[in-house]
């Protein structure tokens, strides 16, 4: 077998170092994990009996093209239709189908540091990427990532609000962004911590959406809706395509437990509310605490906080959190926001 050549220097997904590999040095396995952004919660109990009462349906394939829940989709998000909703096994499939659909040989744009999966997954489907660094407070360039916009472009991938750094653009500014951009070119605005973002004047991508032929933006349930294990994701894009996304996707890749699971917990608009209000309430107490401290750290509108120091201070009061260097800020680290009693842990260890 000859394998492609781009494949030569990709690595398999590293995960974050686990409780599992610092339990020699510490004789104790009662660590907070706080590496992958992930919530401290279980699912809302409506999502977990949507998941029980679906696994009796396990000897069936799931509903064609997620119907049910793409029309939970719709409902939450007025003007959309469920032919504008594209599903997907986690948000990383929807950005993988997106990508398979472009145009070859091309290249695809991006902030850089951003999340990592957009390097691997360009190159793996046999695109080339372009990075373009962080302005100095660690925010998306817009003027850079357009002046990187060229004749071999084919999409422009937009982490907002951006992981690592927690930095969001408000919704004008993308607007005008994809304003200018060709028409050729897909936009994709990754909004995988959309919830969390306070600012009323960040909400509302799916209009830009409607109201465009080249732009997507892409959501998940790993992260508020507390559905990681189940992987699932979904992007909200004009029709002609979500039309070319469904053409690329392998049929039934989300299972019938993951569809339940989703449709239930997006039907709970308040208690996802709730929860991102105590999410963002608990980033302001950790973000005060910093400032007593005085630990420097990027101002987040997510559900993490990028901060500068190491891990090892963090693993004292036994908190794991992830090393900087995996993400382009060596002698950082990134601190996902946990249940209260994590975040106590997070302050007591800067004591
Ligand atoms: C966590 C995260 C996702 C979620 O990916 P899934 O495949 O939906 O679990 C997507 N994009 C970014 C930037 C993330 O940090």
């Amino acid at each position: 077998m000859k394998p492609r050549v781009e494949l030569d220097d990709i690595r398999p997904y590293e995960p974050p170092r686990m409780a599992w590999e610092i339990e020699v040095d510490r004789g104790s396995k009662e660590y907070a994990k706080l590496t992958m952004n992930e919530l401290s919660f279980g699912p809302l109990p409506e999502a977990r009996a949507a998941a029980m009462e679906a696994i009796s349906r396990a000897n069936r394939y799931p509903a064609r093209d997620a119907d049910p829940l793409r029309k939970a989709i719709s409902a939450a998000n007025p003007g959309i239709t469920a032919a504008n909703v594209v599903v997907g096994n986690g948000s990383s499939e929807v950005l993988v189908d997106l990508l398979q659909i472009l145009d070859r040989p091309g290249e695809v744009v991006f902030p850089w540091p951003s999340f990592p999966f957009y390097s691997s997954a360009t190159r793996v489907v046999g695109l080339t990427e372009c990075q373009v660094a962080l302005d100095e407070r660690h925010a998306v360039d817009l003027d850079a990532l357009h002046a990187a916009v060229g004749p071999e472009t084919r999409a422009v991938i937009l982490c907002n609000p951006n992981n690592p750094t927690g930095t969001y653009l408000p919704l004008d500014r993308v607007r005008s962004f994809a304003g200018a951009l060709p028409e050729r070119v897909l936009l994709i605005l990754d909004e995988a911590y959309y919830e969390f973002v306070e600012d009323p004047a960040y909400a509302g991508s799916h209009e830009l959406v409607l109201q465009s032929t080249n732009v997507v933006s892409s959501r998940t349930f790993s992260k508020v809706h507390g559905l990681a294990g189940f992987r699932i994701g979904f992007g909200i894009a004009p029709l002609g395509i979500s039309d070319y996304a469904w053409r690329a996707h392998v049929p039934f890749s989300v299972s019938i437990v993951a569809q339940a699971a989703a449709e239930a917990s997006m039907g709970q608009t308040r208690s996802i509310t709730e929860r991102a209000r105590f999410m963002t309430q608990e980033r302001e107490r950790l973000q005060a605490a910093f400032d007593e401290t005085g630990l420097e750290y990027v101002p987040s509108h997510t559900n993490f906080i990028l901060v500068r120091t190491g891990p090892a201070v963090f693993e004292r009061t036994g908190v794991l959190v992830r090393e900087g260097e995996a993400l382009g800020y060596p002698g950082w680290s990134r601190i996902s926001i946990g249940s209260a009693q994590e975040n106590d842990r997070i302050m007591a260890a800067l004591t």
